[in-house]
């Protein structure tokens, strides 16, 4: 493990996001490259997909379907351990406490050293976001309260301790999209993986093709890396815990 990553001994990680394809833009890099070092990752999805298209033929029961098979297939490429559908409606998402049950409980189950997810804050003052997706902040605050304290305390929803999800103490928790990130992952040797894995969202690209996600991929990952001594990086803020 390089220096820009806290601890030798994590080897267990937990991507939690809203949308397919959130993660293999976000973090993809990162993910191939802690698979590759022998992590075990995996990918804990909030939504069921079941909104983003514009072809009015097209079902949201078949929708769903699709996205969910494309972020399997992406998830083959990169070499995640599993992934979690917790299907909650698209575009409706909010950080309730049924949500935020539903995250400790992958989050007992798998126990995670590092849990990757979403800035949880609208971020007016940013380049290239927008205004922000609201299941993306959704899916950032519900993940947040369930690494600390709901994972944590065993005393907290006591049925998940019935059903034998022991409390779990996740170790860091990185955040993407953060507009102050201290922490960033040298992905240059893992681009084409992330590539490969974002193409897999296949009804996501609207017609664009593998050379300008080549192309994007690149120029968004060079931008990151700029002063950082790497070609190619991923930055995240890292929260730490105390164990
Ligand atoms: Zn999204």
């Amino acid at each position: 493990m390089t220096q820009e990553t806290s601890d030798e001994n994590f080897s267990r990680g937990m991507v939690v996001v809203a949308h397919a394809d959130d993660a293999e833009f976000g973090c993809s890099g990162t993910v191939a490259r802690l698979c590759a070092e022998g992590w075990e990752i995996v990918y804990v999805m909030c939504t069921d997909g079941s909104k983003g298209s514009s072809d009015r033929e097209m079902t949201q029961k078949e929708l769903s379907r699709i996205r969910h098979e494309e972020q399997v297939n992406a998830g083959k490429v990169l070499g995640l351990k599993d992934v979690v559908f917790l299907d909650y409606e698209d575009s409706l998402l909010q950080p309730t406490l049924e949500l935020r049950k539903d995250i400790a409980r992958e989050i007992r189950r798998y126990k995670p050293d590092v849990v990757i997810t979403m800035y949880p804050m609208r971020n007016l003052d940013g380049d290239s976001f927008g205004i922000g997706h609201p299941d993306h902040m959704a899916a950032g605050e519900a993940t947040l309260q369930a690494v600390f304290p709901t994972a944590r305390d065993h005393m907290t929803f006591p049925d998940l301790l019935e059903d034998g999800f022991e409390p779990h103490k996740v170790a860091e928790v990185w955040i993407m999209g953060h507009p102050n990130p201290d922490l960033w992952m040298d992905v240059t040797d893992h681009m084409d993986t992330s590539v490969r894995a974002l193409m897999e969202h296949k009804t996501q690209m609207n017609g664009r093709d593998e050379k300008w996600a080549h192309e994007r991929m690149r120029e968004w990952r060079r931008g990151r890396a700029v002063g950082k001594g790497m070609q190619y990086a991923e930055a995240f803020k890292k929260i730490p815990f105390r164990r």
